[in-house]
């Protein structure tokens, strides 16, 4: 019996939609390192990418649990999210911190599906984790700031209108605190790309659309910058929660997905005149990644709820986000497992997902940064950086 299902009418709806798109679909686009286009356009129509804006700008105006809804049954179904997850918590950004002015001119038109805002770009090569010491500068020049630096894996510019950029506005040195002076820009990528932003693919082990950018002066109006200059950080600071439990949710469709997968091969598969899965060597390892996504699964849920109760939720995000990209790791190494040898062929998609879903123990966030996190901000001990 798994944790009780929230938002079940919403559950059965994305789960006939990901019905249409197989894993041939998946496959195929992997072996092609192709966007999976078609998917996000009947996502989108259906307005699964727009649950979280409020109504007053055309969208459904629901809370975060209804998104962690959707999210997991994407992975559930055995697609993958992480296409378009980004369209779904960048925009909160511009919620929370957009004047009145840039709400109503973009709000409505990402709600509708014809502006695509995927692309959120704060890591660099330099500075890795430590986000204060980025590089990327913008430097205010008449109504323009002028954008020179390098950002690194940035997913989806490619298929973006849009994307939120974190730049440094005053130097680190000059602020009172590390995480002062960086500011928030909207970039509209249809009109920087050739004009300063160049965009460089970067391949890597799933399919994933992310990319490497290079600014060489480009030019971003001032009424682009979206909150206060110098206070950026806390802009996005506020959007990584939500991004930790719509990803934890990610990884609690995955692990659903590989736990299935693997009950019913070890069902199937006869070796040795039974069923595989008559072995109790084969049995526990599955009934134990199942017991970890459901502990898990809760850690989300509470997660979300404290979320949409507007109640302090960066302990249980994060703890969530561990759990769950932790518990989606056991069970998909427990997936390759049972299938033997066929774990490892691409038609059982077994593998494509294996490769998938490790991602979420690095990205957004490092398990190590979460263990500090946890170890400095709620158990009180000394940082160590
Ligand atoms: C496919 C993919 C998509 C991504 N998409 C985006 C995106 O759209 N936008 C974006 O801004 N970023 C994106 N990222 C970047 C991602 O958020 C970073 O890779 C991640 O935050 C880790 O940063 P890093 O790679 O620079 O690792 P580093 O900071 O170099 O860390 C390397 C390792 O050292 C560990 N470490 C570092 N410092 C410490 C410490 N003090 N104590 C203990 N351990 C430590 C880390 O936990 C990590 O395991 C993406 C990454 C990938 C791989």
């Amino acid at each position: 019996m798994a944790v009780e299902q929230t938002y079940p009418e919403i559950r059965e709806a994305v789960s006939r939609l990901c019905a249409q798109f197989t894993g041939e679909y998946w496959r195929k686009l992997d072996q092609d390192k192709a966007y999976p286009t078609e998917f996000v356009a009947a996502l989108t129509e259906a307005g699964y990418l727009s649950v979280l804006i409020p109504e007053e700008f055309g969208g459904s105006g629901l809370p975060l649990g209804a998104a962690c809804a959707v999210l997991e049954e994407i992975q559930r179904s055995g697609g993958n999210g992480g296409a378009c997850h980004a369209q779904m918590y960048t925009m909160g950004t511009l919620l929370r911190h957009g004047n009145t002015q840039q709400k109503n001119q973009y709000l409505p038109a990402i709600a509708e599906g014809s502006l695509r805002l995927q692309a959120f770009g704060v890591t660099e090569p330099s500075s890795g984790t430590d986000t204060s010491r980025i590089r990327t500068v913008a430097v205010r020049d008449g109504d323009d700031y002028v954008v020179n630096g390098q950002k690194v894996f940035i997913s989806r510019t490619e298929h973006s209108d849009l994307m939120i950029l974190l730049v440094r506005t005053t130097p680190r040195d000059q602020c009172a605190r590390h995480t002062d002076g960086m500011s928030v820009l909207l970039v509209d990528m249809r009109e920087a790309v050739g004009n300063g932003l160049t965009i460089k693919p970067i391949d890597t082990m799933m399919n994933h659309a992310t990319t490497e950018l290079f600014f060489d002066d480009l030019r971003v109006p001032v009424q682009n910058l979206i909150g206060e200059e110098g206070k950026g950080f806390k802009c996005i600071l506020d959007g990584m929660n939500a991004e930790r439990i719509l990803i934890a949710a990610e990884c609690i469709g995955d692990a659903r997905w590989f736990t299935e997968k693997s009950s019913r091969y070890a069902c199937d598969r006869e070796v040795f005149d039974r069923p595989i899965g008559q072995n109790q060597g084969i049995q526990f390892p599955i009934a134990r990644a199942h017991i970890h996504t459901e502990a898990a699964a809760l850690m989300v849920q509470q997660a979300a709820d404290l979320y949409d109760a507007g109640k302090p939720a960066g302990a249980e995000a994060n703890m969530a986000k561990m759990l769950a990209s932790e518990a989606s790791w056991e069970a998909a190494d427990q997936c390759v497992q049972t299938h033997g040898g066929y774990g490892f062929t691409t038609e059982y998609d077994v593998e494509r997902k294996f490769r998938e879903t490790r991602l979420y123990q690095v990205a957004p966030i490092s398990t190590n940064l979460i263990l500090s996190f946890i170890a400095t901000q709620e158990l009180g001990m000394p940082r160590s950086f």
